[in-house]
């Protein structure tokens, strides 16, 4: 069956692939010399590249090219080869089966959020990761958007498990949804699976689900696959980078990371594992894009504890208020210690980060000395020179904490001018509007408010540039997928890659839905999956699909016009109405001659059906056309027409 559906997707592939990402792709020969085509828009200054290049169209066989290029340098100087080892990616590449592994991206590409991978290779399925996204604007009343599972779940006879890198939303959010189809294993360190946990908990599936506790250097074996750990830094404690292994080779994701010196948990990504993999040779690289715009390195968590602590002095005797992502407990830490330091107490607000807080701290992912937490409904036993008050709502969310306190909605905080408030996080793109919403409201109430721009006030989880080459470098990998992250995102960092000596050949910007397959010889898009948005609204699940999120947009764009009549049964004539009701189109009182019309022209087209010989859908569609092109006429506006006609 899925064998099947994939076959047929294969030759849809062909179309939609160039369609798609690779517009440019004039002869539309094959996959590598689309992608190169492609390239060629763009400016590359390093001449070496493009030596590389012109050796490209040259020679046919990649493989073939590779081989000359190393001699050529290798006769050169045996030194200089040595070396260069690494950025000329001369690897030892491990024997390996012709049987390709099957990547396929159900989300995060493209997109900054939902991230979900999975692998295939001969009768084993993995799934990495199985994330959220939020809701744009357009998409009204929508909670949250998941991955589409069809995929999976036509493949869950051979789904050996789901592997967790992280506990941020964007990759664990969709689990509990994904495991109400597909029940198997899965494998996540100890402050995943305790946030996991808390999921399954509130989905009603503690009892269903096996999770697998692992650390970092474990390796577990999943049918034809095996999955190590690899401890990365990120702004979640416990996040893990995957090195997948399988007969075709080694596959690395890092999940989110960052290299982090001076990390708060004492521990730094684990460089010389990935160096070890990199000298065993990887097949195929997959990192995060996240920063890869941005220049430089991502600067240490320890940087904010600096900062915080003179924004403490210069606080004084105010009161101090922080809004910080929940999931952030290396931040919640430092402001911890700096509290118990200054001799404050520390209040928490907000559901979510009670939650986090409660589960890092019974697994021992943040150290809290006794008495040192108070509730929040303790506050006013406390001068104001004596707290510390941690929110959620650093992004503006317009029913978090922070922003009832800013709207002077908060039932035990009230925002004055003894208020000093650091927004200790950085507008995710969109939600740079609400955020400064909610420091305008803050500032008005009197309250000082220091944000990223002013201080250091936070820092990204998300490897820069020289981070990304650094991975790269040391991971050697034949083959370069950049994932997580928009177009703008992936193309720099496959960009950054061709810095540090990749042959663009190499690299692959791929997209939702690609199955993409990747051998010692060769990595192509081999065919498409079922990829795509479920939208989740309250406790519905994919029930609001395209046809509803278009009604929704018309009702908020035009509003609607309701017209309701009582015909009589057997005759189709009116016994009583016709009334004309609108919301959200007009103020009627301003409109009424309006709605008058309305009302004479529904009761004319009810008249002009014969009577006794009627049909009611000719005359629901006709009263819905006219009252339509009447409100166009004379409004140059479309509300929603809903007749209601009842017969008696
Ligand atoms: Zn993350
Ligand atoms: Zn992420």
């Amino acid at each position: 069956m899925s064998k099947e559906i994939k076959q047929k997707n294969k030759t849809d592939a062909v179309n939609t692939k160039e369609n798609k990402s690779f517009k440019n792709n004039k002869n539309g020969k094959t996959k590598k010399n689309s992608v190169k085509n492609q390239k060629k828009g763009n400016e590359f200054k390093s001449t070496k590249q493009k030596n590389v290049r012109s050796e490209g169209k040259k020679s046919v066989d990649g493989k073939k090219r590779q081989e000359k290029k190393m001699t050529k340098q290798t006769k050169k100087t045996n030194s200089y080869q040595k070396s260069s080892k690494s950025s000329n990616y001369s690897r030892i590449t491990p024997p390996a089966s012709n049987i390709p592994v099957k990547i396929s991206f159900l989300g995060g590409i493209n997109e900054v959020g939902k991230n979900m991978t999975c692998y295939e290779y001969e009768k084993s399925m993995i799934v990495v990761d199985c994330g959220l996204a939020f809701p744009e604007s357009d998409q009204l009343g929508v909670d949250f958007v998941i991955p589409d599972f069809t995929f999976v779940e036509r493949n869950k006879d051979i789904l050996k498990g789901i592997i967790i890198t992280h506990g941020h939303e964007d990759h664990i959010g969709a689990l509990c949804y994904l495991l109400k189809k597909v029940n198997v294993p899965v494998y996540a360190t100890l402050l995943t699976a305790g946030l996991i946990r808390g999921k399954l908990s509130e989905h009603k599936l503690d009892h269903e689900v096996e999770i697998n506790v692992v650390k970092a250097g474990d390796e577990v074996n999943l049918g034809d696959f095996s999955v190590e750990f690899i401890k990365v830094n990120h702004s979640i404690p416990d996040a893990v980078a995957l090195a997948i292994k399988c007969a075709a080779g080694t596959v690395i994701q890092t999940g989110d990371f960052k290299i982090d010196t001076s990390p708060i948990d004492g521990g730094i990504i684990d460089l010389s594992r990935f160096a070890e993999l990199g000298n065993e040779g990887v097949l195929c690289l997959l990192s995060d894009s996240t920063n890869a715009e941005q220049p430089g390195y991502s600067q240490s968590e320890s940087k904010v504890g600096e900062t915080f602590r003179s924004l403490f002095t210069r606080a004084g005797d105010r009161r101090i208020i922080i809004a910080t992502f929940a999931s952030n407990i290396h931040r919640v830490q430092q402001i911890i210690d700096i509290a118990v330091q200054t001799g404050r107490k520390v209040a928490l607000s907000g559901r979510s980060l009670e939650n986090v807080v409660a589960i890092a701290s019974e697994l021992g992912y943040v150290n809290i000395p006794d008495g040192t937490l108070i509730g929040i409904d303790e506050i006013k036993k406390y001068s104001d020179d004596r707290l510390v008050i941690v929110t959620t709502g650093s992004q503006g969310e317009p029913m978090s904490a922070l922003s009832r306190m800013a709207s002077g909605n908060h039932r035990k905080v009230s925002i004055s001018f003894n208020d000093c408030v650091i927004i200790s996080a950085r507008p995710i793109p969109g939600n740079e509007k609400t955020v400064y919403r909610v420091i305008n409201d803050l500032l008005r109430l009197g309250a000082d408010v220091i944000y990223e721009k002013m201080y250091d006030v936070h820092v990204s989880g998300h490897a820069c540039q020289e981070e990304l080459k650094l991975m790269l470098s040391l991971v050697k990998p034949k083959y370069f997928i950049p994932v997580h992250g928009e177009q703008k995102h992936l193309r720099y960092h496959a960009r950054i890659a061709e810095s540090v000596g990749m042959d663009y050949n190499n690299i692959l910007i791929t997209d939702n839905g690609y199955e993409v397959s990747l051998s010692n010889k060769n990595m192509s898009v081999s065919g498409t999956v079922a990829h795509g948005k479920v939208y989740v609204d309250g406790y519905g699940v994919g029930d609001v699909g395209t046809r509803v999120m278009k009604e929704r947009q018309h009702l908020g764009q035009d509003g609607i016009i309701i017209i309701t009549a009582t015909i009589d049964g057997a005759s189709g004539e009116l016994l009583s109405g016709p009334e004309v009701l609108s919301k959200g189109f007009v103020y009627v009182k301003e409109a009424e001659l309006l709605m008058k019309e309305a009302v004479a022209l529904s009761m004319h087209v009810i008249d002009s059906f014969p009577p006794y010989s009627y049909d009611i859908n000719a005359m629901n569609n006709k009263l819905k056309d006219e009252i339509s092109r009447l409100m166009y006429e004379r409004t140059k506006r479309s509300p929603m027409i809903l007749p209601v006609l009842m017969r008696v």
